[in-house]
């Protein structure tokens, strides 16, 4: 995870950070209606694409937040679900 998001700062990064924070959010959030589209019309090929680009877009916008997704993640979900401490998650609602 850690080199993916290196790859996409070194790819895109010089692009992403010049433009403002928002507006690359706001794209994420397209990005995001593009794969739910994908999903409700059913068409596999797009939704591929589409998880690729929310993804893409997902580490340039912690790129832009000094975030590390890795570290983040694996705080947040490595062992046990945050909610009810079990692996696998036993939270009666979800
Ligand atoms: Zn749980």
């Amino acid at each position: 995870m850690k080199e993916f998001q290196k790859k996409i700062d070194n790819m895109f990064g010089h692009r992403d950070k010049k433009r403002d924070f928002h507006k690359n959010f706001a794209w994420f959030v397209e990005e995001v209606g593009e794969l739910s589209k994908a999903i409700r019309i059913d068409n596999r090929e797009n939704e591929k694409e589409e998880f690729a680009d929310v993804l893409a877009w997902l580490f340039s916008l912690a790129n832009a937040r000094n975030i590390d997704l890795e570290e983040v993640f694996l705080q947040k979900y490595h062992k046990f679900c945050s909610k009810c401490g079990n692996n696998p998650c036993k939270c009666i609602k979800y």
